[in-house]
């Protein structure tokens, strides 16, 4: 995995100097397309690569779908693309990992590459990342969560990683108070999922660790000044931090709770992966974790400052959370935890995390 990551505050200049050829896919949300993004990408490709011809995708959901990607995968394949780029938060950037794979290898179908641990790196076309939030990290990290809502499951797309990652700060600018809330408890949950993880080394603990500081400290900034700049440059950094952390480990317990959530009842997946953290977090011990008492205890006061509940409430009541949850733990996930897993400790973790 070789990526360049640049810092900027104006991607459209850089992404010229990134591309391979002329046939361009841009995958990004119907929100960025209003804004006027796409359109500007295009004036700025028209002007410094005239031969370049951009395609805009069809925009991408939250949580991309399965049969979405094989119709964007049908309505595209013959084109014979070159680069792909990114311009979203998690959704947009899984889904143009599983793109670029899928546009390149088209022997294979996306369905067959999903779930096969036996694909490493596999060759996909040049992919430029632009994270527009600070939560997922999937510009560094090798995994695309893909869901198939038809058969409940949820698949992952292993091995592609972004070529190219331009961090734009100015992006995060206008993300929404709740969307700037989950994508960084995404985050704090990559830090802590790393850390009580049976993968986890020296490098991913201080990785993560940095990760978790950083989040603790500027995320309330960011909720109450949202067009702070240096609160929005460190989650962008925190967020990186963490997903560089579990694309070593991998996640954990908290991930697998969060994912039969999602499939069920639509909850946003760094609201579903973290509202279960603090309960977890007391479960394991600081000490075994070899977290100082100090960041364990500002993880766990700005976990009780947000009230989770409340938003996980407008999803699921406790008891829907309890069941969905019942013999639907992921275990190449839950199997990553420090500790063992019984059902008794699992209901008292939910019970814990779901008390106001
Ligand atoms: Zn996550």
């Amino acid at each position: 995995m070789n990526q360049a990551l640049v810092k900027t505050q104006n991607y459209l200049t850089e992404i010229p100097n990134m591309l391979t050829g002329d046939k361009v896919l841009l995958v990004t949300s119907s929100s960025f397309i209003t804004r006027g993004h796409a359109d500007n990408i295009g004036k700025q490709l028209g002007q410094l690569r005239p031969a370049v011809e951009l395609t805009i995708c069809q925009p991408v959901k939250a949580n991309p779908e399965l049969t979405l990607l094989n119709q964007l995968h049908e309505e595209h394949h013959n084109t014979h693309f070159t680069d792909v780029i990114a311009l979203g938060g998690g959704s947009v950037m899984d889904s143009a990992k599983a793109l670029s794979y899928s546009l390149l290898n088209l022997h294979v179908s996306l369905a067959q590459a999903l779930n096969n641990a036996a694909l490493t790196e596999p060759d996909h076309l040049n992919l430029i990342c632009i994270p527009t939030t600070s939560g997922t990290g999937s510009e560094v990290t090798p995994f695309a969560t893909i869901w198939d809502s038809e058969s409940q499951t949820k698949l992952s797309l292993n091995g592609v990683c972004a070529d190219h990652i331009i961090h734009d700060l100015t992006l995060t600018l206008t993300l929404p108070k709740t969307e700037t809330l989950y994508s960084a408890l995404d985050a704090l949950s990559h830090a802590l999922e790393s850390i009580w993880n049976v993968n986890r080394t020296p490098n991913t603990q201080d990785i993560a660790e940095q990760s978790i500081a950083l989040i603790c400290k500027w995320l309330p900034v960011a909720l109450t000044e949202p067009e702070n700049l240096t609160a929005r440059e460190n989650l962008q950094y925190g967020a990186l931090l963490a997903g560089l952390a579990i694309s070593q480990t991998k996640t954990a317990l908290a991930h697998a709770i969060s994912y039969p959530l999602t499939l069920k009842f639509s909850m946003p997946h760094g609201l579903a992966c973290s509202f279960t953290l603090a309960a977890l977090l007391k479960h394991v011990k600081s000490d075994e974790l070899k977290l100082s008492t100090k960041l364990a205890d500002s993880i766990i006061n700005l976990l009780h400052s947000l009230n989770l509940i409340d938003y996980v409430n407008q999803y699921a009541t406790n008891d829907q959370v309890i069941n969905a949850i019942k013999g639907q733990l992921d275990p190449s996930r839950a199997g990553n935890f420090i500790l063992p897993i019984n059902d008794d400790m699992l209901k008292n973790i939910l019970i814990e995390s779901l008390m106001h």
